[in-house]
């Protein structure tokens, strides 16, 4: 049903429409019928970007529960790829929480020295695993609570071993997530911390969805939706778009 109405708006905007403005009217026309429904319009959005992106998934490369929780301390401030050139000289010389455990900071630091922060996330990487050894007998743990026990981990990175490795509802909000759900109006005027965002999002997105829902949003971020000069143009949710339709309302007026 979605995917219908998705289809039926973008045609609409890109196909019948013979001026820019009769365009952007349709658009505005297009996101006025969801805005009664958020669930209905996040839904449509899910779909949409579904089609665009196929297959969302991290983009870190990690072979254990140790070894992303590793490569998410890593990634704040940091891109994916940068900590995937870093990573297996990382894993080869610490294999295990054990051998990372028993390593200094100063040891640790020339694998991770092409990283952001290197000198604070070489110490939070050898504290984090010696909390595991010490309170969790060399097991990563599995709920949110103990994570965020762990030096190095708060809520965010606790969210993405939740999901991703441990397949928990959770919704990790990061800096693309926050934009891009704000941008296109997932979540309300209101929402502004990390926190509320992340809230927001498990109330209307199906528990079946957030782990899709959160990397879509983060791949589109990326991609096209970007902090500075979003794509709309090419973009294939700008129908859906908060921003971008009140963008365009500007423009009629
Ligand atoms: S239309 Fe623009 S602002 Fe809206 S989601 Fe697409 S790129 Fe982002």
């Amino acid at each position: 049903m979605h995917s219908e109405w998705v289809l039926n708006a973008w045609q609409t905007s890109n196909t019948d429409a013979t001026t820019y403005v009769d365009s952007q009217k349709t658009i505005s026309a297009s996101y006025r019928n969801l805005k009664v429904n958020i669930k209905e319009r996040t839904a449509a959005v899910i779909e949409a970007l579904s089609d665009a992106i196929p297959n969302p998934t991290t983009e870190l490369q990690y072979h254990s529960a140790y070894e992303l929780l590793v490569a998410v301390i890593l990634s704040a401030q940091c891109t994916d790829k940068r900590v995937n050139m870093t990573t297996p000289a990382l894993f080869e010389a610490f294999p295990t929480v054990g051998a990372l455990a028993a390593a200094s900071p100063e040891e640790v630091l020339p694998y991770i020295s092409s990283i952001s922060y290197p000198n604070s996330k070489a110490k939070y990487l050898v504290d984090m695993a010696n909390g595991v050894m010490t309170h969790f007998n060399g097991q990563i743990p599995s709920t949110r609570e103990e994570l965020m026990q762990l030096p190095g981990v708060g809520r965010k990175t606790a969210n993405v071993m939740l999901i991703v490795y441990f397949n928990e509802p959770a919704m990790p909000v990061d800096t693309h997530v926050m934009r891009v759900s704000r941008r296109i109006g997932l979540v309300s005027e209101s929402c502004k911390t990390t926190e509320a965002i992340e809230k927001a999002l498990l109330r209307h997105v199906p528990k079946e969805k957030l782990s899709t829902t959160h990397h879509l949003l983060i791949l589109h971020g990326r991609r096209t939706c970007t902090a500075r000069n979003p794509k709309c143009s090419t973009c294939p949710i700008s129908n859906l778009c908060k921003y971008h339709t009140h963008n365009a309302a500007k423009k009629i007026n």
